[in-house]
């Protein structure tokens, strides 16, 4: 038999082998039949640990606060895993991304895994083999996982969907209230952090955000605002209390049950988009594919009759009445 041996490495990583863990984790992201395979052995792995996303504009502190949060989980006996997630980069690995230095106090525990994925390029993206890392996390005995974004845009929020608590990160001045609403981001937080509470108008921003928040509703979860100072380490302590607390709310009001299942939904998704993608690819290949762009870009084709090439049996969607 070729390549690595799944039930294995499944079993070394639930004895918590960072090696086999790691090795778990490149056959997830790689996809094709490993990938299946660890999929098939991790079915009823998922749902253990408490997955907490942390989002917010670049350099607000997240990759500080994810670090100050694996020290105060850890101290309290916590396995933790960290996904720092780049949707802008094609490359992934073991190692940690260059600027994500703040981890490397970490690098040495052994009931720390710390992995950084690359989604760009890559079949399904991130709902597609995100999951299937958090259920390797969750197989190696992770009780938190942290999604860290390192990236901007709208794979912010792609990561918030793989979450059961989202925390929003802000730091104060720049208006930064004002540009979170915007990015629609004030729906998806459980939780707001203003970091960097040493600088001045950190009140202004827990004011404005709390006025804002105010004005939406929340079906029974009150959305905190709380504020740190993750490099000294201020305030991380009543983090860890209120993501404790949105985990019970979660738990309780059947919350957590439902991102669950939309979470799954993305990832059957993703998962058929994929093998339509390939399938269309395959059976034409990528000539077949300009092709046809071509003929529609002269004007031979219309875009409806060239899908219609590439998957006869597949019908036009009907809109809604
Ligand atoms: P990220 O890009 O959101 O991950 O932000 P980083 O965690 O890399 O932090 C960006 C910079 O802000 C670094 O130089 C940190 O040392 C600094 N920083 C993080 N937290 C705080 C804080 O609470 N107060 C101050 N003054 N600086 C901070």
């Amino acid at each position: 038999m070729t390549g690595p041996d799944v039930a294995g490495l499944v079993a070394r990583a639930r004895a918590g082998e960072p090696l086999a863990v790691g090795r778990l984790l490149s056959l997830v992201e790689a996809g094709g039949p490993r990938g299946r395979e660890v999929a098939a052995a991790l079915v009823n792995d998922g749902g253990r640990a408490h997955v907490v996303g942390l989002t917010g504009p670049p350099g607000v502190g997240k990759s500080t606060t994810t670090s100050a949060l694996v020290t105060a989980m850890r101290a309290r006996g916590d396995r933790i895993g960290v996904l720092a997630v780049d949707p802008s980069s094609p490359f992934s690995g073991g190692a940690l991304l260059g600027d994500r230095v703040r981890m490397a106090d970490h690098t040495e525990d052994q009931g720390v895994f710390i992995r950084s994925m690359a989604t760009r390029g890559r079949l399904g993206g991130l709902a597609g083999a995100t999951p299937q890392a958090l259920r390797v996390l969750e197989a190696a005995g992770c009780d938190v996982v942290l999604i860290e974004t390192v990236g901007v845009g709208q794979s912010e929020i792609d990561v918030v969907a793989l979450a059961d608590t989202t925390v929003v990160l802000l730091a104060p001045g720049m208006g930064d209230g004002v540009q979170a609403a915007k990015a629609g981001i004030l729906e998806v937080a459980d939780l707001f952090v203003v970091n960097k509470a040493d600088r001045d108008g950190a009140r202004q921003t827990v004011r404005e955000l709390r006025h804002m928040i105010g004005l939406g509703e929340r079906a029974g979860w009150k959305v905190p605002v709380l504020q740190t100072v993750a490099s000294r380490g201020d305030g991380v302590d009543e983090l860890v209390a209120a993501l404790d607390a949105h985990r019970q709310w979660s738990d309780g009001s059947g919350e957590r049950e439902r991102r669950r299942a939309a979470r799954a939904e993305a990832e059957i998704e993703a998962v058929a988009v994929a093998r339509l993608r390939a399938r269309m690819r395959g059976a034409h290949g990528r000539d077949g594919l300009s092709d046809l762009a071509k003929r529609v870009a002269a004007g031979e084709l219309d875009p409806y009759a060239a899908a219609d090439e590439l998957e006869p049996e597949l019908v036009d969607p009907q809109p809604p009445h």
